[in-house]
């Protein structure tokens, strides 16, 4: 078995699967992919709605169609499946669990490219009794597609993000109709036609509002829910938290990169780089949760920084972080992707900046390096949604700036 690549991705998601078609592209071949899995795809993998490859085949298609044809396009990439990386080390080492055991491998360049999970019961602290039926709409989506099941008869969906309506698409396919879709704020946060499916298939939405007891001892058998300081009762034999996406960012923490530590995002630059020259992350894991396409998209990119640094003729020994200007966030952003502007290597003049926001708000966003604008428009931003900043002019940054300030007003 093969030890050493030039490139390792952890991940065979979208992103991880268009980083190596670049890579293969560009003649670098010595590359693998290592997924937890037991086949690669990522999410789209279980997603049986067309909601994917509009960007990449130019045609809607089934997720799980879309995650079949990304993999085609790495041709006989080696992919690890059931191989989880427990852990990365300096200098691109990597322990990765296998089958038959723990392995240790090595790469000039490690791209993580881990995706996201959704925020399940506990972290939500929802008080009440811990019955069975209580699950994601990722886990739903595997019963219903992967496994062919039908894991609830009447179940309730927490969460409004296009997620939950997908949550509402895939219970609709097994048959099964939603008692309720529960939502804490006062507007749902899809596109709001979505509300429009939901009436459709006779569930209520439930705007202000949240679970306040989880009742059953085997099972769920209701929940209560207030809503607008009234208390209400809704029978259902299940629970499906939807969303609240964060970043799989287990191993970074745990790992020596410099990463937020509220997010657990690693500090990258527009070139998709960590703070160690080895390792590049990419996708959802840094922006939970842009669809399907763009991730494809992105990863498409930064494979090519990493093909550019690979053949370079000078590689660079080390990150330089004392070049590497620190992108700051006004209090109602969520995050920045980049995190950094790397200023010792401009082989790239424009950049895009991928942000998001923590609360609705309508506002100028407004890129600043020190005196100087570099982005300044209005949006409308709603949280859980990508606000993408374009073609920022990285050239007009002035030598004497410390920082990129990113605000909304
Ligand atoms: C429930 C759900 C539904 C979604 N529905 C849609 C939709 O309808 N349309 C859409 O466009 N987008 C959807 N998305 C967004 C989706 O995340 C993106 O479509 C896309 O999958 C992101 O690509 P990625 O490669 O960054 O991450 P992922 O697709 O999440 O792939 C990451 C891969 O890394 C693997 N991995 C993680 N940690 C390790 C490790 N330590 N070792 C080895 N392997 C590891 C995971 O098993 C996974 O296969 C959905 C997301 C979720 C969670």
């Amino acid at each position: 078995m093969n030890l050493n690549y030039d490139v390792i991705i952890i991940g065979a998601g979208p992103t991880g699967l268009a980083a190596a078609q670049t890579l293969r592209r560009r003649g670098i071949h010595n590359i693998a992919i290592i997924e937890r899995e037991e086949h690669a795809g990522g999410v789209p993998r279980h997603c049986q709605h067309p909601t994917f490859g509009l960007l990449a085949f130019k045609r809607p298609m089934k997720g799980n169609k879309f995650a079949q044809a990304l993999i085609k396009r790495v041709g006989d990439t080696q992919i690890y499946t059931r191989s989880t990386v427990v852990s990365f080390q300096p200098n691109g080492i990597l322990t990765v669990s296998m089958s038959d055991g723990i392995v240790e491998m090595h790469a000039k360049r490690v791209l993580v490219a881990t995706g996201v999970r959704e925020t399940p019961r506990h972290p939500r602290l929802v008080t009440g009794l811990r019955p069975q039926g209580i699950l994601t709409a990722g886990a739903l989506q595997q019963f219903v597609y992967l496994k062919g099941k039908k894991p609830c008869r009447n179940p309730v969906i927490v969460g409004s993000e296009l997620v939950s309506f997908s949550a509402l698409w895939t219970l609709k396919n097994a048959g099964v109709k939603a008692q309720g879709m529960i939502e804490s704020g006062s507007r749902i946060l899809a596109y709001k036609p979505a509300v429009l499916f939901a009436k459709a298939m006779g569930t209520p939405v439930y705007l202000n509002s949240k679970i306040t007891q989880i009742g059953g001892l085997e099972r769920v058998e209701y929940v209560v829910v207030e809503t607008a300081g009234q208390s209400h009762k809704i029978m259902c034999d299940s629970i499906i938290f939807t969303g609240g996406f964060v970043g799989e960012n287990t191993l970074i923490r745990k790992s020596h990169l410099d990463f937020d530590a509220n997010t657990g995002k690693p500090v990258t630059d527009q070139y998709g780089h960590c703070s160690d020259i080895h390792y590049y992350a990419a996708g959802n894991m840094l922006h939970p949760a842009d669809m399907g396409d763009q991730c494809y998209q992105e990863g498409l990119i930064i494979g090519g920084h990493i093909a550019d640094d690979i053949l370079a003729h000078h590689h660079k020994l080390s990150i330089n972080n004392t070049v590497r200007l620190p992108v700051s966030i006004g209090s109602s952003i969520r995050f920045s992707v980049p995190a950094c502007i790397d200023l010792s290597v401009m082989n790239m003049d424009k950049t895009d900046f991928n942000i998001q926001v923590k609360h609705a708000i309508t506002g100028t966003v407004k890129v600043m390096a020190g005196d100087y604008i570099l982005y300044e428009k209005h949006h409308r931003c709603l949280p859980t949604r990508r606000i993408l900043l374009k073609g920022i002019d990285l050239t007009k940054i002035q030598p004497d700036a410390t920082e990129i300030r990113i605000t909304v007003v």
